[in-house]
């Protein structure tokens, strides 16, 4: 199917742009555009370029950047990745994220080393070429590249990315590269209609670039009209029909694809780019949003940890609650609880109303306390817990000060002494330098047969992803085990804990990886599964 020019092989290329504001949800739009066309039989994959001189988003505070997304092969990336990930059920690599950062580390590598042989190095051609390169990574291997383009137009730092955007469409031609932007239509109350200024200007800034979209994505509260995509089109140059409306959707992002569905994006994009049209098959999909649409159940869960101000640092777990939830036929409700403000005293006021909780992944000292007292509560309590990461850390130091008798167990993150059931690997001891320097990526695991891990995953041999710098230290696991805690999935070289549970007790499992970045849309992850069937159980919603 990938096209045939001359000899070599061909793919597609269609860049998606954003225009007026950030946060109008490109990488949503993206994803639904690659779901439909892989729903259309064609193959896909999809690539981040994300403006910042960041070499990656590792070392970036998750406040600001929300959650770093972590692929199979270890690169820690930006997290639309993960959007990606899961609308295509696809697992992505290294090079499908891109920084600014990167393509200029490279060029000036490159510099360095004499490689451009005493010629001025410039962003155009030397920064572009670069870019155009690592667009082209994939090229014959898909039939489909999408390529979604961080940032807004007319920000000073993506001009790079849509200058070689513009040279590609030069040199492939435009049966061969399709420019889609995504831009916003409000809706002024005091005016009492939607303005399409500011799609105008947006669109007036992609042009002076030298980018002529082809089809225009409207994000609005309110349908676009007739009226509204007329004079959508005739101000901004694009036909009609490719003025796409991208209402508001009510209850679930999964939701996105199917307005796209009804409003034909992918067979006008098959169009525009000479493809054949296929069948869509979106019943699967379509199963899995009524699910989430129409709950038989509904669970509240506490999410622990110190990033709550912003959602987007949980994106993964929160995402895989909904996905999980749809195949439990359950509303996950997910409520963040500030590990910082919890306390011995208000253990009881702040796990109300709570029917299991997460403690999730973090760094640094901060919270810990709340997180420990937190998973106290709940193993006492016989409440169902998942401890993801700094999760199952904590899970460990807990159970070894109040069941092991070691009042002093600790990370070594947090302290150094003689009690570290937390500890660095020999290997990460020698590092110093900040940023790649985690195990990271995903590694092999094997599984205890009649464990809760076993159940879940139904299979003993499974493969997760990690983004850690801690262990169980081997020194302990003896006493912990002695004490009643099950190692429930180990490394195949017996060296590492990978998940650890507790017997008697409805659910509680923590785990060393990161299951929340393997959890895909319609299919769930097992753990995930487990968790919310655990807490169903537990409220006798079901047998
Ligand atoms: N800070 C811990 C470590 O580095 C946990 C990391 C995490 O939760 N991802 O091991």
């Amino acid at each position: 199917m990938i096209s045939d020019q001359g000899q070599d092989k061909h793919s597609k290329f269609i860049f998606i742009t954003g225009g007026v504001l950030s946060s109008l949800g490109k990488g949503i739009a993206s994803s639904s555009l690659g779901l439909l066309l892989k729903q259309r039989g064609f193959t896909v994959t999809m690539m981040k370029f994300d403006p910042y001189i960041n070499v990656d988003p590792g070392t970036m505070n998750p406040f600001q950047h929300g959650e770093v997304y972590v692929t199979d092969d270890g690169a820690e990336t930006d997290l639309d990745l993960g959007h990606y990930e899961r609308f295509l059920n696809q697992s992505l690599k290294r090079k499908n994220n891109t920084t600014a950062g990167q393509v200029y580390y490279e060029v000036i590598t490159k510099e360095r080393k004499g490689h451009y042989l005493g010629k001025t190095v410039q962003v155009i051609p030397h920064i572009t070429d670069e870019i155009k390169r690592r667009f082209r990574t994939f090229d014959g291997q898909f039939d489909f590249i999408l390529i979604e383009i961080g940032g807004t137009v007319g920000d000073i730092e993506s001009l790079p990315f849509l200058e070689a955007q513009r040279q590609l469409w030069l040199e492939l031609g435009s049966n061969n590269v399709l420019n889609i932007h995504l831009t916003y239509v409000p809706y002024i109350k005091s005016a009492g209609e939607m303005k399409t200024k500011p799609t105008q200007h947006s669109v007036k800034a992609l042009m002076e670039f030298g980018i002529k979209p082809d089809i225009l994505l409207c994000r609005c509260e309110q349908k676009l009209g007739k009226e509204m995509r007329t004079k959508i089109a005739l101000f901004c140059n694009v036909h009609e029909d490719a003025v796409i409306e991208a209402l508001d959707v009510e209850s679930t992002i999964y939701e996105v694809p199917l307005l796209y569905a009804k409003s034909n994006l992918e067979e006008l994009v098959l169009k525009k780019l000479e493809m054949p049209s296929k069948e869509l098959e979106i019943d699967t999909w379509r199963n899995f949003v009524n699910r989430i649409r129409h709950p038989k159940h509904e669970i509240t869960v506490g999410l622990v940890g110190k990033y709550t101000k912003y959602r987007d640092s949980y994106k993964s777990i929160l995402e895989a609650f909904v996905h999980a939830g749809s195949i439990n036929n359950t509303k996950v409700k997910v409520e963040l609880r500030n590990s910082e403000d919890i306390t011995e005293d208000n253990i009881q006021a702040q796990m109300e109303g709570l029917d299991g909780i997460l403690v999730g992944p973090g760094f640094g000292n901060r919270g810990i306390d709340g997180k420990i007292i937190s998973i106290n509560y709940v193993r006492e309590n016989k409440i169902p817990f998942f401890g993801i990461c700094l999760g199952l850390q904590c899970a460990v130091i807990e159970f070894a000060r109040n069941l092991c008798n070691m009042p002093e167990a600790h990370s070594s993150e947090f302290l150094v002494n003689d009690f570290n059931v937390i500890d660095l690997m020999d290997e990460q001891k020698k590092i110093k330098d900040k940023g790649g320097t985690m195990r990271l990526g995903a590694y092999p695991c094997n599984l205890i047969t009649g464990t809760n891990a076993y159940k879940a995953y139904n299979t003993s041999e499974i493969s997760e992803r990690h983004r850690h710098r801690y262990e169980i230290n081997n020194h302990f696991r003896p006493v912990l085990e002695k004490s009643g805690m099950t190692f429930s999935g180990i490394s195949p070289d017996g060296k590492l804990v990978e998940i650890i549970e507790l017997k008697n007790h409805p659910w509680f499992v923590g785990v060393q990886f990161h299951p929340e970045l393997k959890s895909r849309a319609v299919t769930g992850h097992p753990l995930f599964i487990g968790f919310i069937k655990s807490i169903l159980k537990n409220k006798k919603l079901i047998g």
